[in-house]
This record gives C-alpha cells, sequence and structure tokens, in this order.
C-alpha cells in the first residue's frame, strides 16, 4: 500500500491553509472583508499562533463549514478492492477517481495475502494462493477468448489490487479518519488513513492534530461492539453514564439534584 499527498504542497499548506481557515472564521465576526481579513493573515500581522488558536476553538465546537475551504488530495495505490468498496462509501466532500477494471486490460492483475493467511497454516496459504492465481488465470483466458473486459473482471477477487485518487475537504477528512481510525475498523483501511495521517503531518503537523478515532473528540466510545471494554482508548459510554448515575445518586442522598438538560 503506498499513500502520497499530492496536494497541498508543504509550501502551500503552511503559508495558505491556516489563514483560509481563519478567514472562514473571522468573517463571520468581523467587521472587516473577507480579503483584508485574509491579508492581514498572510501578512503576519495576524501571527500564527493567534490564528491556530481561532482555528482549534472553531473545529472543536464542530462549526464544520470553515474547515471545507481546504482538501487534500492523495493518490492511493496497492490498496484491495475489499478496501476500495469500504472507502467509497464515503459520498459527502470527496471525490474519487479509481482504476478501472473495465477499460484496463490487465496484463496481470495482481493480488493482496491478508497477514493472517501470512501467518496461517502452509497449506491453507498454499490454496489461497492456488485459487487466486486460478481466478486470475482464468480473467486471462476469458480475455483471450474475446470475452470483453468489462465481463472478464467478474472473475475477479477482492483481493484485487487497485489505485484511486482521492480529493477530500478538512472536514469530511476529520469525519473519516474519525470511522477509519477506530480500532473497529477493519485492518487495512485502517492502515490506509494511518498513512493518510502521516502525510497530513508532514505538511501540517496543526491540521494533521485533528485526526484521530473519532472516541478522541467526542471524550468516548459509542461503538456498541466495545461494550466489553477491549479497546482502552476512551472508556465506552456505558461506562461514562453508568459513572454519571452513581454521582446522581449519591447527590440524591444528600439531598441535592445534579443539573440537567
Ligand atoms: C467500522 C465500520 C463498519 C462498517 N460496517 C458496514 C457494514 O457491515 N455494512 C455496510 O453496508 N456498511 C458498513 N460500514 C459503512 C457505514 O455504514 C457508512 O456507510 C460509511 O462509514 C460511510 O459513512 P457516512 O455515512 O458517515 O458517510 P459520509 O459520506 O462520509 O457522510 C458524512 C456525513 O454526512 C451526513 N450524511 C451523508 N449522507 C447523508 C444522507 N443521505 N442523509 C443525511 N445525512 C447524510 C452524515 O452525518 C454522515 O455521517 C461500516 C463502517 C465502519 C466505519
Amino acid at each position: 500500500m503506498r499513500v502520497r499527498l499530492l496536494f497541498p504542497t508543504p509550501e502551500i499548506a503552511r503559508e495558505f491553509y491556516v489563514p483560509i481557515i481563519y478567514t472562514a472564521c473571522r468573517t463571520c465576526y468581523s467587521e472587516l472583508e473577507p480579503d483584508e481579513i485574509f491579508r492581514r493573515a498572510t501578512s503576519g500581522q495576524v501571527g500564527t499562533a493567534k490564528q491556530q488558536e481561532l482555528v482549534k476553538r472553531v473545529i472543536e465546537s464542530g462549526h464544520g463549514s470553515t474547515i471545507e475551504h481546504v482538501v487534500f488530495t492523495f493518490a492511493i495505490s496497492g490498496v484491495t478492492r475489499t478496501l476500495s468498496h469500504q472507502l467509497v462509501r464515503h459520498r459527502v466532500g470527496v471525490a474519487f477517481d479509481q482504476q478501472s477494471q473495465r477499460y484496463v486490460n490487465y496484463k496481470r492483475p495482481a493480488y493482496m495475502v491478508p497477514g493472517t493467511l501470512e501467518g496461517a497454516e502452509p497449506a491453507l496459504r498454499e490454496r489461497y494462493v492456488e485459487e487466486m492465481d486460478d481466478a486470475l488465470r482464468f480473467y486471462g483466458e476469458l480475455l483471450a477468448a474475446g470475452i470483453p473486459g468489462e465481463d472478464a473482471r467478474f472473475v475477479m477477487p477482492n483481493a484485487t489490487r487497485t489505485n484511486l485518487l482521492m480529493t477530500i475537504n478538512l472536514r469530511a477528512l476529520i469525519h473519516v479518519s474519525g470511522l477509519r481510525l477506530c480500532t473497529m475498523a477493519q485492518w487495512e483501511i485502517r492502515r490506509l488513513f494511518q498513512l493518510i495521517r502521516h502525510e497530513v503531518f508532514a505538511v501540517s503537523p496543526f491540521l494533521g492534530s485533528f485526526l484521530a478515532p473519532k472516541c478522541v473528540p467526542l471524550g468516548y466510545c459509542d461503538e456498541a461492539g466495545n461494550r466489553d471494554g477491549h479497546c482502552p482508548i476512551r472508556p465506552h459510554k456505558d461506562v461514562v453514564l453508568a459513572a454519571w448515575a452513581e454521582k446522581r445518586d449519591d447527590a440524591r442522598r444528600l439531598g441535592r439534584e445534579l443539573p440537567t438538560l
């Protein structure tokens, strides 16, 4: 698997990304026109720390439109169709282009062997490799017999490698990373988002710091599959609510009511 951030470059991210988001935030509350706010931000008249402080506050408050103004374009290669099928389920604030199994007549389509099979019984691994090779050989035979690529591809397994270009705005990137960096996500797509996070960090440690499993900004885990607490990143919401109920009962014993909504 390979991920490269094609855009923005470090220079563009440094010079424009926080100022653009800052301009979006300030425009809401300022008498100044947006181009003047942007000029002050890019000329250093308003310092980076001050801009970042506002941007952080706005992001943490969930005012998401302000961070839709900046986008990231990633070249993603050597991932499986299993991964790409999950990735393209994201519909908002994101654009994909993917290698076509219809128009590309693969001379030799490649596939991935998952780690669990790498470490499994040798016979099982051999069988897996045979089945994949057979399917992909059959694909070649179908093409050779004049079956069009768009139909020959029906025999390709989920393990087949693919490439995509993904452009995503920061709001969507934070949302999708929240889901896909979660330990409940499938390992391959989780790995992809770890690499994506690494790439964003390389051009902007400040913006990269917002890419985290969704439990980190929430403060608790909302995944039903983690009721047993096997993932320790944040306590499950049931634990948090039970702790709150205990505090409420303690207060009631003392004749007080805790404030509620
Ligand atoms: C751990 C995990 C397991 C999963 N397992 C399965 C599975 O077994 N089967 C399966 O089919 N899918 C599965 N999914 C996919 C999941 O159901 C979503 O389709 C996918 O994560 C896309 O997320 P999203 O809906 O937030 O979409 P995005 O397109 O990223 O949307 C972003 C946000 O915009 C809003 N939004 C988008 N579209 C609409 C709309 N039409 N109406 C209203 N609001 C909208 C929502 O608030 C949404 O959260 C899984 C995902 C994860 C992370």
